[in-house]
């Protein structure tokens, strides 16, 4: 019979790519057997160390040559009962060839049973595992957060093995893994708190861990023992058997690069117990020993019970954590919704009192801006700093909803306020204008304290070639993690982005229902003027007969008629005069909501100059000081309605004044320069880039209770003949022709003293 070794040595040029699980060597504390149809077809290399045979009479005699009849006998039986998957089970301790005792355990991967004899230490009693366990449970069971649940599993461990360090690691997203709780001998250096680079475990020895709850390596200093087969054992005449799967075998040799990192560290034995939480790795409870140690079947079995208890309780408490933060976000977020439908005011409704939008995703501060309205709630940045944040946002791409840990980085502006809003997550709510509801998360100040340099996992060896080695310092190394926020939740965002849906559907609904509403209003105005035009134009035809025959009436037969009867004559052809002149502005009224706008670029100083020749008899008569400001701009509106409002405006002004030297100034605030008029106020709500033009006089002035009635039509405050009369539909006609440039008009006064006449036009 030929006989192959199996084992090629691990060349350590890629420690991501090494086949750990097929390491084709063992652990020499005990003797791996290969069985396939009850013929041995390969041994690990020391069954002479361990039962004085060779591995050529293993191979040839199988179970037969090692076990004594009676235990061969049993051995088979619970071979072929048993129902044997990749789960090892002990089945006895038994002396093998007359030398010692061994603990006989098998697992089976597909054709292949796969025995292993792991010395034993004689006349040790059994460890009872259930007892052992439960008292661990119990004790855990008794613990109430994350933090005290931890420090228990890694003591009752600590107290199950006797290793000198036991540690509770749980991994981060980013695969680092930071040491949560930790039992050790008082005289070594503490681990807890140290967080270690991801590239410490490799890819596919976390993948292993996954599958193979618990593995030991009894004594890192070990020497590999090879593996060797029966040849033409493999598919056909002459093949050497695959290599040996040992992902589930107790003894597998592990890689020499995690024999390296562990010598660099003084660690001489070590286990480790997989935590899974869904189907992945979230940490691991590690032992390290500083001499050689090797655990019995039973002791190992308690912990990887209490490891699978540990797992289940790990999910159980972050489940329910999480269950009551999602339960938080939906119930909120139904109140939210039902809020926006019930409230007008959409701000009242996300930031009104009581329940608000810092009870909907747990952060301590939000914003909502809305319509150019910008609301604050909690810690947040100033009011200027989120209107300039929605600047930037803007000029993101077209995002619904935008979230970072690290908002300084995108944004520089934002490292100012770091300390409030290193985390932003920010919903979009319309994309024309600036509107968004914002959550703010403050910058997190962590110190994270390396098991040394994380930038150098590995290094280079010395000789020059490519080959990597396991770092060697763990010389603990501090960073100062800045500018960063804790993180935004996958809930939370999926909660943000319903709720912006829910906003969206009332806006959407509110812009339709206004929209219907502007169209009916709309209508209403057209049939209005349309009425008043056709009324006051057949009023006209009549009344001009009554005023006739009352005029001919007082020409031809005034001397007959007695003094009363004469005056009365003269009252109706005044009435009827008054009458005509009150139709002409009612005319004039309906027509400036018919008439189209022709509009061009107007240069304005030049306008108010024409006007003014208009007035100029009037001016020289009354003695009024006329000032305009020099440099008016050029705006693109109807010259002539323009032109109207500014000669009623002007006219008003010298009309409605009592001074011995009346005055009248016209000028303009440019966007720009508001500040350059600081006696003028402009209200909030004007838009910032209209342009504001101003008549102001030294006249009669105002009261305040009346700013909003002269400008009904016919309203007129003083009687009908006082400041040279009118018809009191002047600043009618005014406030329709500058709403139809789309701007506003609004008055400010102080009675008696003079006052300031403003309108907006865009520029
Ligand atoms: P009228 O034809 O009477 O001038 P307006 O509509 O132009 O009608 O003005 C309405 C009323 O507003 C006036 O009757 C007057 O009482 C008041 N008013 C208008 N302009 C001024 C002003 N510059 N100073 C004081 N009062 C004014």
């Amino acid at each position: 019979m030929k006989v192959a070794r199996l084992t090629e040595p691990v060349d350590l040029t890629n420690c991501d790519r090494e086949p750990i699980h097929i390491p084709g060597s063992v652990q020499p504390h005990g003797v791996l057997l290969v069985l396939r149809g009850g013929v041995a077809t390969q041994v690990s290399g020391n069954t002479e160390t361990h039962f004085g045979l060779g591995v050529h009479e293993v191979l040839d005699g199988g179970l037969g040559v090692l076990l004594d009849g009676d235990t061969l006998a049993r051995v088979q039986e619970a071979l072929a009962t048993e129902s044997l998957d990749d789960n090892p089970l002990y089945l006895l301790t038994t002396p093998v060839c007359g030398q010692g005792l061994f603990d006989l355990i098998a697992h089976r991967r597909g054709q292949q049973v796969i025995l292993e004899f792991e010395a034993a230490r004689s006349g040790r009693p059994p460890v009872d595992s259930y007892s052992q366990v439960k008292r661990s449970v119990t004790r855990l069971n008794a613990t109430v957060n994350l933090a005290e649940f931890a420090a228990a599993t890694a003591e009752e461990v600590r107290r199950l093995t006797g290793f000198d360090r036991v540690m509770v690691y749980q991994f981060a997203e980013d695969g680092t893994g930071t040491v949560i709780a930790e039992d050790r001998r008082d005289d070594l250096t503490p681990f807890l708190g140290l967080r270690y680079p991801a590239s410490d475990i490799p890819q596919q020895a976390r993948a292993l861990y996954v599958q193979n709850m618990l593995r030991i390596i009894a004594d890192v200093t070990y020497e590999p023992v090879p593996m060797f087969a029966r040849q033409g054992d493999g598919e056909g005449e002459g093949d050497v058997a695959e290599p040996l799967d040992m992902s589930y075998c107790v003894l597998r040799s592990v890689s020499p690069i995690h024999l390296q990192y562990l010598k660099n560290m003084g660690v001489n034995a070590s286990m480790s117990v997989s935590l899974v939480r869904g189907g992945a790795l979230w940490g691991l409870i590690a032992c390290h020993h500083s001499e050689a140690r090797h655990l019995p079947y039973d002791v190992r079995s308690a912990c990887e019970l209490l490891g699978q208890v540990a797992s289940v309780q790990i999910s159980d408490r972050q489940e329910r954590l999480t269950r009551s933060y999602q339960w938080q976000l939906k119930t909120t977020q139904t109140q939210l919704v039902e809020r926006l439908a019930e409230e007008n005011d959409l701000l009242e409704a996300l930031v009104g009192s009581g329940m608000n939008l810092l009870h909907f995703i747990d952060t301590p501060g939000a914003a909502v801006c809305l319509n150019g309205e910008v609301v604050l709630v909690g810690a947040t940045p100033s009011r200027e700093q989120v209107t300039a944040l929605t600047g930037w946002l803007d000029t993101q791409a077209d995002l619904d909803i935008l979230h970072t840990q690290t908002l300084g980085d995108l944004y520089g502006p934002a490292q100012a306020y770091a300390g409030r809003a290193s985390g932003l997550l920010a919903v979009k709510l319309s994309r024309s204008r600036h509107d968004y509801v914002m959550w703010f998360r403050p910058e997190e100040l962590q110190t994270v304290t390396w098991g040394g340099d994380p930038n150098k996992p590995v290094q280079v060896s010395e000789d020059g070639t490519d080959r990597l080695t396991p770092r060697q310092s763990f010389a603990a190394w501090q960073e100062t993690v800045r500018g960063r926020s804790a993180p935004w939740q996958a809930d939370e965002l999926e909660a943000a982005r319903a709720l912006r849906r829910a906003i969206m559907a009332v806006v959407l609904r509110r812009v339709e229902e206004l929209g219907q509403l502007n169209e009916r209003l709309e209508r209403s105005n057209a049939d209005l003027d349309a009425f008043a035009y056709i009324a006051s134009h057949d009023l006209k035809e009549p009344l001009r007969g009554l005023h006739n025959y009352s005029a001919y009436l007082l020409e031809e037969y005034e001397q007959q008629l007695d003094e009363d009867g004469a005056a009365k004559l003269r009252t109706l052809v005044r009435l009827t005069q008054r009458m005509d002149n009150l139709i002409d502005s009612l005319l004039l009224y309906s027509r400036v909501g018919r008439v189209d706008l022709s509009v061009q670029p107007t240069d304005l100083g030049a306008l108010v100059t024409d006007v003014l020749e208009v007035l100029a008899p009037r001016l020289e008569q009354l003695n009024v000081q006329v000032q305009v400001q020099p440099d008016l701009p050029v705006l693109t509106i109807d010259r002539v309605r323009v032109g109207e409002v500014l000669s009623n405006l002007i006219t008003n002004a010298m009309k409605y004044n009592d001074k011995a030297q009346p005055q009248v100034q016209v000028g303009a605030i440019l966007p720009a320069g508001r500040a350059a008029h600081p006696d003028l106020r402009v209200p909030d709500g004007v838009p910032e880039h209209a342009c504001v033009l101003f008549v102001r006089d030294n006249g009669i002035g105002i009261r305040e209770k009346h700013f909003e009635n002269i400008f009904r039509i016919f309203k007129r405050l003083h009687a009908r003949d006082q400041f040279g009369g009118g018809t009191g539909a002047g600043l009618t006609i005014v406030r329709k022709l500058v709403e139809r440039h789309g701007g506003q008009i609004w008055v400010s006064s102080e009675y008696g003293q003079g006052s300031v006449f403003y309108f907006t036009l865009e520029s």
